[in-house]
């Protein structure tokens, strides 16, 4: 492959009028851009609003400048020793997110591949991927299953910090009913329960086959995943907002999830995403990433995961063309160089 300088880098944050009232909001997804002198440009998207821009547009963009596109496994190296006296989690992170993918895109564009074929040759660009859809109650677990999708996670934040086990209880087993014995259930706890908590439920719904308990404490409560992992019934998943490499080591040396669902667009890109699957698997954990059929995580969930699973995509972020839909609850890969993606 020839040379192909890097000539400049954008960073923008497109209105998502429709996202939610919250830091997803402020901090929102970004869309980065990096451009090169052989007239390629690569598109990528990351996380942390104006405050990752800065990031971008300044020491993303000097360090970058000049330097080959194609050297990606190197560049995203320099990007996190330049930054990881002030952001080795969070949002400096999710700036390099931007440009890691960005790269991506452009090492795809210039191969005339697309990323899941760098991923893996012989992947098979027209298999259909299962997909999981997000519900509240039976009647949306109803809908979501008639749709084709092939499981349903089940969000539980509105029952509070410290639900009665039996409410969620009761909850679980009308979905579960109305889902059959085969469908396949999982739980989101959103972050806000304690150990005592979550052990008191995992009792209370164990006998419901539920595949994985998302997120049932604070991120950073590594203690108390440690202690789950050991206590719990059902599989612990997390790693939503875990950030790079090193991040992710502490989490499947110590075995604190069962499941692990980086975020491609802030772990640190596809450069981390790969790493997480390589260490995940060495030790005979499931990944499953976050948001899993959104344009840039869905390559890696066709290339190099065991069990695909692609979580239904937010659908507030709409400022980018030609990205794979669900259809009969199932995703394909587009196929197209890179990621496949235009800015709308
Ligand atoms: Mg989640």
């Amino acid at each position: 492959m020839g040379v192909m300088k890097i000539t400049d880098i954008h960073a923008v944050q497109p209105p998502t009028p429709d996202s939610p009232p919250d830091w997803r909001t402020h901090l929102g997804q970004i869309l980065v851009e990096v451009q090169t002198d052989t007239g390629l440009s690569g598109i990528g998207v990351g996380g942390g609003g104006a405050a990752s821009i800065h990031v971008v547009r300044t020491v993303l963009r000097d360090l970058l400048i000049g330097r080959e596109a194609g050297e990606v496994e190197m560049l995203h190296h320099d990007m996190h020793r330049h930054t990881s006296c002030y952001g080795r989690k969070g949002l400096v992170i999710m700036a390099i997110s931007g440009v890691d993918l960005a790269l991506w895109d452009l090492r795809g564009k210039a191969a005339g591949k697309s990323v899941a074929e760098l991923l893996d040759p012989n992947v098979d660009l027209d298999r259909a991927i299962p997909t999981y859809a997000t519900v509240f109650d039976e009647d949306d677990a109803k809908v979501a299953l008639n749709a084709g999708h092939a499981a349903i996670k089940l969000h539980v934040e509105r029952f509070g910090d410290r639900p009665d086990e039996s409410q969620i209880a009761g909850l679980v087993e009308r979905v579960r009913d109305v889902i059959g014995a085969d469908g396949q259930l999982m739980i989101d706890a959103f972050a806000r329960w304690d150990i005592d908590t979550t052990l008191r439920i995992d009792e209370a719904i164990a006998g419901f086959d539920v595949a994985w308990l998302e997120e049932p404490l604070a991120p950073d409560d590594y203690a108390g995943y440690k202690t789950l992992s050991e206590q719990s019934q059902i599989p612990i998943a997390g790693g939503e907002h875990e950030y790079t490499s090193a991040g992710f080591k502490e989490l499947i040396d110590h075995r604190l999830h069962q499941v692990l669902q980086p975020d491609v667009n802030w772990c640190g890109g596809l450069t981390t995403l790969i790493d997480v699957y390589r260490m995940a698997q060495a030790a005979g954990l499931r990944v499953c990433p976050h948001r899993g059929c959104e344009p840039f995580a869905l390559p890696a969930i066709a290339a190099l995961d065991l069990q695909p699973l692609a979580e239904s995509p937010r659908t507030w972020f709409n400022c980018l063309q030609n990205a794979p839909k669900i259809h009969e609850g199932v995703i394909r890969l587009s196929g197209a160089p890179g990621f496949g993606v235009a800015v709308r």
